[in-house]
């Protein structure tokens, strides 16, 4: 007899997150308090993708609770929308020490669950928070033609539409909410954004 479970999209993001912690094997675990899965709606429409854990992140196990999560959470209440809504996870799962930017074999090892939990929410749009996630995704979720593609300076703020494994998703750049904290002139791009994003969002 064949049993067909038809699991909740909670339920299989709960399994992968269990199955994370046994089998991603890495050397940033070591050092790494806590991992960082992700968080948010598990119906989520929009799917925010980070880069890596910071301090905080690391300390609770949680994605975007620190500064940069503030950041991100007061521009989405500006579009009438909260961390709560959208699904958010990282490029990495572990910290990075000093908060040094991801390797690519890092970026190699840890981003096959980043594909899972997107193949999983199913969204329609990923916004790429920075340059890491930005490359990954444009790149066809692949590592490997990351350092073609251009960088978050000329992306953000344009919708692009990648294929992958057939499903169409439209892809959102946007600045890192890291690099507008002492940048005023970044600070008033990434808040533009988040307008052009609305704009988008009430398109369909
Ligand atoms: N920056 C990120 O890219 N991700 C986090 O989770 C926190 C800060």
């Amino acid at each position: 007899m064949m049993i067909v479970m038809n699991l909740s999209k909670q339920k299989l993001l709960d399994l992968l997150k269990e199955r994370v912690e046994k089998e991603l094997d890495c050397s940033l675990k070591k050092e790494a308090n806590n991992l960082v899965f992700g968080k948010g709606s598990s119906d989520a429409e929009i799917f925010f993708i980070g880069e890596a854990p910071g301090k905080e992140e690391d300390l609770q196990g949680i994605p975007f609770v620190g500064r940069s999560g503030k950041e991100l959470d007061k521009q989405l209440r500006r579009i009438d929308l909260s961390l709560d809504e959208v699904y958010i996870a990282n490029i990495l799962k572990y910290r990075p020490p000093k908060n040094r930017n991801p390797t690519s074999k890092e970026i190699q090892k840890h981003t096959p669950y980043l594909i899972e939990q997107i193949n999983i929410i199913k969204p329609k749009y990923l916004v790429t928070l920075g340059n890491y996630a930005t490359k990954f995704v444009l790149s066809g979720f692949s590592q490997k033609g990351m350092s073609k593609i251009e960088g978050i300076a000329s992306l953000h703020g344009r919708k692009a539409e990648v294929v992958y494994e057939e499903k169409t998703y439209f892809v959102f750049p946007i600045y890192h909410p890291a690099a507008m904290m002492y940048n005023g002139k970044v600070r008033g791009l990434f808040e533009k954004d988040f307008l052009i994003l609305a704009s988008l969002l009430s398109e369909k």
